[in-house]
């Protein structure tokens, strides 16, 4: 193995060992979201593009996480906003 191939290695073990620190308490626990507000929900099959709708955005206080919108509100709001196009 060459010296630039270790460094490699080395270098992605310590981003892994990052990670797995900054996440590791959240991996066990859970992560602690706060509500960081809110993006464009981006229903698809709007007909006319984009829907207006807009879902809460949470991010973990712990780990920087986010969840870009994949929580049990968002989906709420996009279920109803596929009811209402239905209509
Ligand atoms: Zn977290
Ligand atoms: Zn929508």
């Amino acid at each position: 193995m060459s010296l630039v191939d270790e460094l490699a290695d080395a270098e992605a073990r310590v981003e892994a060992l990052k990670r797995a620190i900054r996440t590791g308490p959240c991996a066990e626990h859970g992560h602690d979201w706060q509500s960081d507000g809110g993006c464009n929900a981006g229903c698809d099959r709007a007909e006319d593009g984009d829907c207006g709708c807009s879902v809460p955005v949470n991010v973990c206080t712990k780990c920087g996480d986010c969840d870009y919108g994949d929580n049990p509100a968002a989906e709420d709001v996009r279920l109803s906003c596929r009811i209402r196009r239905a209509a």
